[in-house]
């Protein structure tokens, strides 16, 4: 089964969630998503070691052999390419190496070769090995690395993504072909105010779905009442407890800093098995 965990924005304790739910299940495997900047490592002692670079092709033009005709240009769909007057212009950072430019030029003057956007290394402990992505600075696009670390998952294996924040393209990338989407929230108007702009997202990528509020006591139960009248499947909440923030801040899981607290993951997890496994025989039933 694949968990996304995810949320409408950054700093709600998401990769807390991802780290402490992956160390209670029994030989999960733990995804970090967030490319550009993947934090899940910093609650292990264990180095990251490369995996391999990621990168996408973009084309190279062979002047010699290009009559400038200007369809290479009118092809590519994120202005990656100009033609003016007697001149290309390539902008290798909006390129997104679909190769459409290559297939379609009549002179044969594009060929490819490989840009480098990141890494994907590897960590984690004995129990559960840990995967992240790392954009390079001052690249645009980490959907790529996104898809490549997502593939690491290894097949009949617990994964758990921690999916960038926000409800952009890389959290979508994140959260599509998930089995369950958790969504972590804050009990704040803020945190309610992002979490319906995840719940949206959610919705319509039509994955299960439910909610785990972090720092609970901090604010009201907005969140709660809205997760009731919504008919969201509320998994737990984590209060905003001393013990945990000091554990946070040197880089302790919760679940090894307070055991008992690995029964509230391991609730979270049994809970969306029964929903994923509800939702299957109701999809069954359909058809
Ligand atoms: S399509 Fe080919 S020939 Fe035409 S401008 Fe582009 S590279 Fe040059
Ligand atoms: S590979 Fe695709 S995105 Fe890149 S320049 Fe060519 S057409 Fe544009």
């Amino acid at each position: 089964m694949k968990i996304s965990v995810a949320s409408g924005k950054g700093g709600t304790g998401k990769t807390t969630i991802s780290v402490n739910l992956a160390l209670s299940i029994d030989n999960a495997t733990l995804i970090d998503c967030d490319v550009e900047e993947p934090n899940c490592h910093l609650f292990f002692k264990e180095p990251m070691e490369k995996v391999k670079n990621i990168g996408i092709p973009i084309p190279v033009f062979d002047l010699d052999k290009c009559d400038r005709c200007g369809k290479c240009a009118e092809f590519c769909q994120y202005n990656a390419i100009a033609v003016i007057k007697d001149k290309l212009l390539f902008f290798e950072e909006l390129c997104h190496g679909c190769g459409g430019c290559m297939i379609i030029c009549p002179q044969d003057a594009i060929t490819e070769t490989e840009h480098t956007l990141g890494v994907i290394e590897k960590g984690g402990t004995h129990d559960m090995e840990l995967y992240h992505g790392l954009l390079n600075i001052g690249e645009p696009f980490g959907v790529p690395i996104i898809k490549a670390v997502k593939d690491l998952a290894p097949p009949n294996k617990e994964a758990i993504f921690d999916s960038p924040p926000g409800t952009a393209c890389p959290a979508v990338e994140a959260m599509s072909d998930s089995d369950f989407v958790i969504l972590v929230t804050e009990p704040t108007p803020f945190g309610l105010h992002d979490l319906k702009l995840a719940v949206d997202v959610v919705k319509r990528i039509g994955t299960p779905f439910g909610v785990v509020v972090n720092r609970g006591g901090i604010g009201d139960d907005r969140v709660d009442r809205f997760c009731e009248n919504e008919n969201i499947p509320l998994l737990a909440t984590i209060p905003n407890d001393l013990k945990i923030a000091r554990l946070y801040s040197k880089g302790i899981p919760i679940v090894e800093g307070i055991p008992e607290y690995k029964q509230v993951f391991v609730g979270i997890y049994e809970d969306i098995k029964k929903i994923v496994k509800n939702k299957d025989t109701e999809t069954k039933e359909v058809q």
